[in-house]
């Protein structure tokens, strides 16, 4: 057994009991404050229930001993200040936002999850050698207004109050005078940018079912996935549906047809990490009784690699273009967003395969499909993140669901993780 918190075979299964029922009760206080009429969890950004839920946090850090403050942007810290004082910060936490009708997970569980394990660590070995935070970052989905990322990327220095001087949500309320009646704002309190982070920890649920299905219970993340999406217009000829021969038809949804089927016999080919997704698919005129004459649609691409995410993108391009050419169909095509992978910290990976190894906890290495507050951290410090199984793969949806006995499973990680990070021999 390893060097850190559960040195016993007994202790773990008494940690994880532990850690089970904390993590159960914090995550239905949480969700309580923000309960959605229609079911689920609803907590936009500088919201009355966000604000509620930010302030009850606020004091249950401080229950427990930890020191409180909110930057100007609304980013809630709890910290436990560390011996050596001119050391780095070790940074925990996720965010504190949730789409509309969301659940009771996504980003709540690692706020939760860092604040019992800093509490945990904190009630044991007091101290920690260098100062330890847990986070709640005010704002990740960009559910209420056009900007995502926005409590992560503040801290990072890549978002800024230039950027939502404009903003408005769907009622017309401006960002700034939402965020102003919270009592945040320009010079409101310490400006978030931070420039003494020695390293980012977010664990999440996974929001896919690839743990669930391949019964491993914590996954270790490589890489955030890369994006890119394009979109694409088709143009055939609109005609009769009645009178037009098959032989005689520019049929543009018929030429789009066999693009999708080609796309997705590629991914599936080349396999994990890469994923493509046809989401969206115009039909003109999109009538019963008229050949397709024109299709707008769009291709979602992801991969953590940037090499490979570009070479696919590029056979798409060719691809589509010799399906349109055979059938005598008009293709124009672009890109219009590209966001590169963001990879983790190779030493925090490291530590995250031993802690599973040394606990005997089942962990597979894997990649994000999907965007979290840990790639913004990545360009200013060592950043790692840990994913949960989700139920189903569901999120994003008031039927979330992660087992108590998985999300125990989680913070011990997390809680060994940190012990290395702050109080262990290496924690310096
Ligand atoms: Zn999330």
């Amino acid at each position: 057994m390893g060097q850190g918190i559960a040195a016993r075979p007994q202790e773990k299964e008494e940690l994880l009991a532990m850690f089970e029922e904390q993590i159960v009760e914090v995550l239905e206080w949480l969700a309580a404050f923000s309960p959605d009429e229609a079911g689920g969890v609803t907590r936009l950004l500088y919201s009355d229930t966000w604000l509620s839920t930010q302030h009850a946090l606020a004091e249950r850090m401080k229950s427990y001993g930890f020191v409180t403050e909110f930057d100007e942007v609304g980013n809630l810290f709890g910290k436990l200040p560390g011996e050596h004082t001119e050391a780095s910060s070790i940074l925990t936490g996720s965010h504190i936002d949730t789409v509309v009708q969301g659940g009771k997970y996504d980003g709540a569980y690692g706020i939760a999850a860092s604040l019992l394990a800093l509490r945990y660590l904190h009630d044991r070995y007091g101290k920690p050698k260098r100062t330890m935070e847990v986070v709640a970052l005010c704002e990740e989905e960009g559910s209420r207004f056009p900007m995502a990322y926005w409590g992560s990327g503040s801290i990072a220095g890549k978002r800024d109050f230039e950027q939502v001087a404009h903003l408005q949500d769907i009622d017309e309320v401006s960002f700034v005078d939402a965020m102003e009646k919270c009592g945040f704002g320009r010079g409101s309190g310490r400006s978030s940018r931070r420039h003494d982070i020695g390293a980012f920890i977010e664990v999440h649920i996974e929001q896919g079912a690839v743990l669930e299905t391949e019964k491993v219970a914590v996954g270790v993340v490589d890489a955030i996935a890369g994006q890119r999406r394009m979109k694409f217009e088709v143009t055939g000829e609109s005609n009769h549906a009645g009178t037009t021969p098959m032989h005689m038809r520019r049929d543009a949804l018929e030429g789009v047809s066999a693009m999708i089927l080609e796309l997705r016999r590629e991914a599936t080919r080349q396999g994990a990490p890469l994923v493509a997704t046809v989401g969206r698919l115009n039909v003109l005129p999109n009538v019963p009784n008229v050949v397709p004459g024109k299709v707008m649609f769009t291709v979602d691409a992801r991969h953590a690699d940037e090499a490979a995410l570009g070479l696919f993108c590029k056979w798409v391009m060719e691809t589509f273009k010799r399906l349109a050419d055979e059938r005598q169909l008009e293709i124009s095509g672009m890109e219009w967003f590209c966001e590169k992978p963001v990879p983790m910290d190779a030493g925090i990976i490291r530590h995250l395969d031993e802690i599973s190894r040394e606990l005997s906890i089942s962990s597979k290495r894997m990649v994000s499909g999907a965007g979290h507050d840990a790639q913004m951290f990545e360009h200013i410090c060592p950043t790692g993140m840990l994913f949960v199984p989700s139920r189903g793969g569901i999120s994003h949806s008031p039927l979330e669901y992660t087992a108590p006995s998985e999300l125990a499973v989680g913070v011990l990680v997390l809680t060994e993780l940190l012990y290395r990070l702050g109080y262990g021999e290496e924690a310096l």
